[in-house]
């Protein structure tokens, strides 16, 4: 049986008209370490109405996060721009597919004022993928950077871009803004590509995080997957191997979820043990800062762990050299 977090989460999903076509997938009961308490928090209702008075979206919604009690209740929210309707159909992703609506010009002002009433040391930005755009929403990206400078000047700033396939240029754009972090999921093992990310292409994203590097040296890079999808764990050490060989300073591993039955089902879910094991590894192949948790989210926790990670490049830059010698 459901607990009550995951009955009031449910609620709020979002209806997938556009995987009627998949068969149903049942979900697996989820184990005592999954589960969450439910979100009652004066926080996390402050922090509800904020977004609902500034017209802003968030990942923590959209994706049905099992985090969103902790995190609100700490007014630590990841930000959505570029509207709540992506252009891509992720066999993993509870964010709805179709049409995207034009984009909103406020919505850097809104995003700034939203994040500087909350007074976040460390602000997350993402977006849905906008293949529609000539561009895919980079210069939004930019402009949403440039709102939160001026406005919440006191606050770090990461942004968890899509991938820009066959946007040449557009990655280029959003690293010269300046955020202090350039994140990019891969999401999964290249093997489950076609199965659970069929739109993107593994290689295409570890360019990305490359160019990133090779682009702007000192800024923080920092990518993550999910287990649970029905990978081995030879194929999670190769994922590092290439993470690291692009010069990706912090690895996030979290548990997948699935958000419905018309969802990629849980193949396995991965015990404290084997996240320990992963992030022990993680760490022996040179990662500045790895997260690796069934609870964990590319911006679970992504203050603290930030400040953290420039802590110890601060204290000691030999020990993240990026392999590549850049
Ligand atoms: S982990 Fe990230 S997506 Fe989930 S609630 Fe926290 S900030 Fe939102």
């Amino acid at each position: 049986m459901s607990n009550k977090a995951d009955i009031e989460l449910a609620a709020e999903r979002p209806r997938h008209p556009e995987k009627q076509h998949l068969p149903d997938n049942p979900p697996r009961r989820k184990p005592a370490w999954i589960r969450v308490k439910a979100p009652t928090s004066p926080g996390y209702f402050e922090t509800r109405k904020l977004m609902r008075d500034n017209d802003l979206h968030t990942v923590c919604e959209e994706a049905a996060c099992p985090n969103i009690g902790e995190c609100w209740a700490k007014r630590h929210a990841t930000m959505m721009i570029m509207g709540d309707t992506c252009t891509r159909a992720c066999a993993f992703c509870n964010v709805r597919t179709g049409k995207p609506a034009p984009l909103d010009p406020n919505e850097p002002e809104n995003v700034a004022k939203a994040v500087s009433k909350l007074g976040l040391n460390h602000v997350v930005v993402t977006s849905v993928d906008r293949d529609d755009l000539v561009d895919g929403g980079a210069e939004h990206f930019a402009q949403v950077i440039g709102r939160l400078r001026e406005l919440a000047p006191g606050t770090t700033i990461e942004v968890l871009t899509p991938d820009f396939l066959g946007k040449p240029g557009a990655m280029e754009v959003v690293v010269a803004a300046k955020p202090d972090v350039f994140n990019h999921n891969l999401e999964t093992v290249p093997g489950l590509y076609p199965q659970v990310r069929p739109g993107a292409r593994y290689f295409a994203s570890l360019q990305l995080l490359a160019r990133v590097k090779e682009l702007d040296p000192a800024m923080f890079t920092k990518s993550g997957i999910m287990v649970g999808l029905g990978e081995d764990r030879q194929q999670v050490h190769q994922v590092m191997d290439d993470l690291r060989t692009a010069g990706v300073d912090f690895l996030t591993i979290g548990q997948y979820l699935q958000p419905t039955p018309k969802h990629h089902p849980v193949v396995d879910f991965v015990t404290p043990d084997e996240f320990k094991a992963y992030e022990t590894m993680a760490r022996g192949k040179g990662f500045g800062m790895v997260a690796a948790s069934p609870l964990t989210r590319s911006s679970y926790h992504a203050d603290r762990d930030f400040a953290e990670l420039r802590r110890r490049r601060q204290q000691q830059p030999q020990d993240n050299a990026d392999p590549r010698g850049t």
